[in-house]
């Protein structure tokens, strides 16, 4: 179980962040935000795929007055992104925006953060202080010698001044880099130095694999140690991408409730009697749109599946040209190799619609025993040792001792 870090809190819109408000999910808009219907239907992608907050670029006149149509339409809050200039920072208010966010590397008149900052205290808006090691102030960095950590937390705490010198405290903070560790030791840092909910990033992660592994061993690390309040992977992918990476990430942590699918799947091995990376892919678009939040197995073998994955809610195994159906380890069915994934599905529908323990008790009395000669049937013909590892082993060793013999 995580301890978070205790944040005050602040509010966008419907959506509370820090304090004892669960890690929400961020996201950010990629089309152009003048393009109103185009923009509100990824809005509602990225809603429908479990973002909670969504930002747009607010870059233009045209885009704020975009903001001034998508608002109302969006079932998320939104927050508008502002670079340079903080005129559009009023204008997005004027929008009904939910939020900003500025980047103090670029905005950097004090009478102008200061005036976007009584702006949002008399509408009752949160900023987030979006400060980047790509577009840190170039004074700071100066004296940092480069973007460190504790340049990264100079720049946000500088700003929180201005924002303090007019009452406004509804701020969150983030001090994204696109290296991973200046990122890790920079939030630390930060939540030392501030009690502000922190928005959690890794920036120009990248695409995907590789931007979700920078993504995940970022904010992974944080939150791990009970840092940050709202998270967003920055993905060149379609946003709808970074929602679902945000949302597996949160859940995977166990920081929100499965909203949806967990799908677990073994990583196959020589006792495998079925193509288990086709059947778990068949199994995931199958069972992913039913939008079923229960964890689902699909195992290689039935020699070890039903209790390797005992803790799923449902699996299924494969034996001898057949798939043996297991909920909470027993097995409750045996089909044809080829329905595994219609039984499967069908298994699915009806822990939602009846219960685990009523498909429990509808178990069919037989399968159990066809699932143990199939075990038994295996390990026959495998052998216990169905990877060869003792062969391997004996090999390792042999190459070993022929090296301390040709050394001695
Ligand atoms: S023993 Fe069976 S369930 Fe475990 S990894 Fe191998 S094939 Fe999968």
């Amino acid at each position: 179980m995580i301890e978070r870090r205790k944040t005050r809190q602040v509010q966008v819109g419907k959506v509370a962040v820090g304090g004892d408000a669960p890690v929400s999910i961020q996201s950010m808009t990629t089309t152009k935000t003048a393009d109103v219907d185009g923009t509100l239907s990824q809005i509602y992608a990225l809603a429908a795929a479990g973002c909670d907050i969504v930002r747009c670029t607010c870059n233009d006149e045209e885009a704020a007055e975009g903001l001034a149509q998508i608002v109302p339409r969006s079932p998320v809050p939104i927050v508008a992104d502002i670079h340079f200039q903080y005129r559009l920072a009023l204008a997005a208010m004027e929008a009904g925006v939910h939020a900003l966010r500025l980047n103090p590397g670029n905005i950097r008149k004090p009478q102008h953060i200061k005036a976007v900052a009584t702006e949002a205290r008399d509408r009752g808006l949160a900023i987030r202080i979006g400060v980047n090691a790509g577009s840190l102030d170039p004074g700071i960095a100066e004296r940092h010698g480069g973007a460190t950590p504790e340049a990264l937390v100079e720049s946000a705490v500088r700003e929180l001044a201005y924002f303090r010198e007019v009452d406004f405290d509804d701020v969150k903070i983030s001090v994204k880099a696109s290296n991973v560790a200046l990122m890790i030791d920079a939030y630390r840092l930060l939540s030392e130095t501030v009690d502000h909910p922190l928005h959690l990033g890794v920036t120009e992660a990248g695409p995907p694999p590789a931007g979700l592994v920078k993504s995940t061993a970022g904010i992974g690390t944080l939150l791990a140690e009970g840092i940050g309040d709202t998270i967003r992977f920055s993905l060149t992918a379609d946003p709808v991408e970074e929602a679902r990476a945000g949302r597996t990430l949160l859940e995977a942590l166990g920081l929100r409730e499965r909203k949806g699918l967990d799908l677990i799947a073994c990583p196959s091995c020589g006792r495998a009697e079925v193509d288990v990376i086709a059947v778990a892919s068949a199994a995931q678009a199958a069972l992913e749109s039913l939008n079923i939040p229960i964890q689902v197995a699909v195992m290689g073998c039935v020699v070890n599946g039903p209790g390797e994955a005992r803790e799923a809610d449902l699996g299924i195994a494969a034996g001898r040209g057949k798939g043996h159906l297991f909920v909470k380890g027993q097995v409750v069915r045996v089909v044809p190799e080829a329905e595994m994934v219609d039984a499967l599905v069908e298994a699915a529908q009806r822990i939602v619609a009846e219960g685990i323990d009523a498909v429990l008790a509808d178990r069919d009395v037989d399968a159990e025993r066809i699932a143990a000669e199939a075990r038994d049937e295996l390990l026959q013909i495998q052998g216990t040792d169905a990877n060869h590892s003792a062969e391997k082993i004996a090999k390792i060793r042999q190459v070993a001792d022929e090296q301390v013999a040709e050394d001695a």
